[in-house]
């Protein structure tokens, strides 16, 4: 049965080993406090449970199909396999989290859900649980964001939601964050902060994770009826890592299966601010509410990061997985833009898949450990779909793949 919360959970202040717990305000807390009661309260109750089971039936249309990738297996020598997140309701896993936290705000009495949202995909799976589970939703982002997004901001208008722009600083995503901190401080009664990943202050590292582990107990079920036996590795892509966390949970006891989580390299690792490679280049520290790796700049402050995948350019990561790397259960690695690219076109021709550029960023990942001579079998988690991404896509690397972008 799926949704039965059963993984390693964190400790009672919410520490994964040495990684975890919550840094913020005391008045915040209080309110964290009574969050982290009502969900460890909701998630033994069996009604929450079959309610949660129904939508991500009818409404996000799981459980997602694993599809072999018969084409990409054949040209690159080991069977490749792919968890398909993409087809879910709104094109992504972020859905998944986003329908429980807004069943979990909707239990709690509150009226409004309220998150930051970068590129605008945490804002759409929002908008959208919260259209559906009838409540109110502020989501805040920076002015230049949204400029950039225009096609997000429309969803989330259509969806009901308001859109909030940041209008200080960069006026981009950390703005975006701090705007949205600023108004939840000022409600935190009838407002409920829905974090977009396994980051933030305990509970929602376990929240999240616990909400996505739906892609791994299906997969895990899924891959030993196609095949009869667990896959030899899993790979994803990891931003704050809720897809990929969602995938390990239901293989960590399982040993035999190896683990690789996989970083964006951007520009390259050698210049601080072209990449958001946080478990490979960073060290641990707080920030954001919670301790993990993170990537600072001199003054202690969040490092500027980039990647050609906006979902991916975050300067932390979930303490889950620093404590998993810290453990040697998962190997962490990492894609550069080119190399994601690639992977995008690669899926796109040779299966007919066009993928996010964060998922070609774990998909270009299996086929380097193929390349590398890997032979076992590679179950990639594919995040997302790559409508998003394009235009974007075409008007900066089109010519070099033979595809003409549409005259301005
Ligand atoms: C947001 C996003 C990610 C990154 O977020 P995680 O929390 O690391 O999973 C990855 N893929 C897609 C398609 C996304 O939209």
């Amino acid at each position: 049965m799926h949704n039965r919360f059963d993984f390693p959970q964190p400790d009672a202040q919410g520490y994964f080993g040495q990684y975890g717990g919550s840094f913020v305000p005391p008045q915040l807390q209080t309110i964290i406090d009574e969050i982290t009661q009502a969900y460890l309260d909701i998630r033994q109750d069996p009604a929450f449970l079959a309610e949660l089971t129904h939508l991500y039936q009818h409404f996000v249309g799981r459980p997602s199909p694993i599809f072999h990738a018969r084409n990409l297996s054949a040209e690159f020598g080991a069977p490749i396999y792919l968890k398909r997140e993409d087809l879910n309701h709104t094109g992504a896993h972020k859905i998944n989290h986003c329908l429980g936290e807004a069943l979990l705000a909707k239990k709690m009495g509150k009226k409004k859900v309220i998150a930051e949202t970068g590129a605008g995909q945490h804002g759409v799976a929002l908008a959208t649980a919260a259209a559906l589970v009838g409540l109110e939703c502020d989501i805040y982002m920076g002015e230049v964001d949204i400029k950039k997004e225009h096609p997000n901001v429309v969803r989330m208008g259509i969806l009901g939601a308001r859109v909030i722009p940041a209008t200080h600083g960069r006026k981009t995503l950390k703005e975006a964050v701090d705007a949205a901190f600023d108004a939840y401080l000022q409600d935190p009664v009838t407002q409920l902060y829905a974090i977009g990943s396994v980051v933030g202050p305990h509970p929602f590292p376990m929240m999240v994770r616990d909400f996505q582990s739906i892609i791994g107990m299906e997969a895990r079920e899924q891959f030993q009826q196609m095949t009869g036996k667990l896959p030899d590795n899993l790979v994803a892509c990891v931003g704050g890592g809720s897809n990929a966390m969602g995938l390990f949970s239901a293989f960590l006891e399982d040993t035999e299966v190896k683990m690789h989580g996989v970083e964006p390299a951007g520009r390259g690792l050698a210049q601080d601010g072209e990449h958001a490679a946080t478990l490979t280049k960073g060290e641990p520290g707080i920030m954001h509410g919670f301790k993990s790796y993170m990537l600072k700049d001199a003054k202690g402050e969040p490092q500027e990061v980039y990647s050609v995948a906006s979902g991916l350019d975050y300067p932390a990561v979930g303490p889950q997985h620093s404590y998993l790397k810290d453990a040697g259960r998962v190997s962490y690695g990492v894609v550069d833009d080119k190399e994601a690219i690639d992977a995008f076109f690669t899926l796109s021709r040779m299966e007919g898949i066009i993928p996010a550029i964060e998922s070609a960023h774990a998909l270009a990942y299996a086929l380097k450990l193929a390349r590398q001579g890997e032979t076992g079998s590679l179950l990639v988690n594919l995040s997302g779909r790559g409508d998003k991404d394009i235009d974007f896509v075409v008007a900066n690397y089109g010519a070099q793949y033979g595809v003409a972008s549409l005259p301005k």
